[in-house]
């Protein structure tokens, strides 16, 4: 399906986003363009043409930079701008609720649309099965999980969001995960209060404090490394729900409990 191979860049923006960039033989897509001025300083080096735009939610620092990157001469027209139907944006002409699938035929790509609501309650996730080799997939999943933590409940309910998580970690383990904020290192430091007695923690907490201060990125991350150190996806985890009944004071009744009270912590912590 993907037979050329697509390059997938980080623009860091603001103090802590990644907006991705897709780019496939002189054509790119970004996900996320909560400002327009990485990207068209991406588009001026490469002499790319952008050639679609993926959003995962409405919050001003996935979506700011639409408008200007939209008016830009490098912009092809009617490009397409694929995102939540849920919140109306400006801008947005393929409104999606989850369940499409997002063709970019530049890329020579399509991407899975999951609907995650949580974070906000039109959030959406993009999934391509083999976009980085015939069976190794990436996701795109914006504020939903991060490494090591997951977005916040602006919006849904923690029954909303397990069940996104729940969505995500069902894929394949070895799939990369591109989240849209550089949080792993703050997120470890509550997963090893959550967990002091996990070892994959304290690896993870130490390769990335190692990463972190060589100046390099932590993120894509893999589902497999969320599923063995994130305490956001570990609601099956003896240790995890012991941890979530003290938060509770008695016993969660089920992988919903034990997410929220995790969940509820962490938004104290
Ligand atoms: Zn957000
Ligand atoms: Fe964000």
């Amino acid at each position: 399906m993907n037979e050329t191979t697509t390059e997938i860049l980080a623009l860091p923006a603001f103090q802590d986003n990644y907006i991705w960039l897709l780019r496939v033989g002189g054509y790119a897509a970004v996900v996320d363009p909560g400002d327009a001025a990485p990207v068209l300083a991406h588009l001026a080096d490469s002499g790319d043409r952008l050639c679609a735009i993926l959003l995962t939610h409405h919050h001003a620092d996935h979506i700011g930079g639409l408008a200007e990157l939209l008016a830009h001469p490098q912009t092809s027209a009617g490009l397409p701008v694929f995102g939540p139907a849920l919140n109306n944006i400006a801008g947005v002409n393929r409104p999606l609720s989850g369940g499409e699938i997002a063709v970019l035929p530049e890329l020579n790509t399509a991407l899975d649309v999951i609907a995650v609501p949580g974070h906000t309650l039109g959030h959406l996730a993009y999934y391509g099965a083999s976009l980085i080799d015939s069976n190794l997939g990436a996701l795109f999943c914006g504020d939903t999980l991060f490494g090591a933590g997951c977005g916040r409940l602006f919006e849904g309910t923690p029954t909303q969001m397990q069940h996104s998580l729940a969505k995500i970690t069902a894929l394949p383990a070895s799939t990369f995960v591109f989240c849209a904020h550089e949080y792993t290192q703050s997120n470890l430091r509550f997963a090893c209060v959550v967990e002091p007695d996990n070892p994959d923690v304290q690896c993870r907490s130490r390769e990335v404090a190692a990463a972190r201060s060589a100046g390099l990125a932590t993120v894509p991350t893999r589902i497999g490394v969320e599923l063995a150190t994130n305490p956001f996806l570990r609601w099956d985890e003896p240790a995890v729900r012991i941890a979530a009944a003290a938060q509770l004071g008695q016993p969660p009744q089920n992988a919903v409990e034990t997410f929220a009270a995790i969940r509820a912590w962490k938004d104290r912590f």
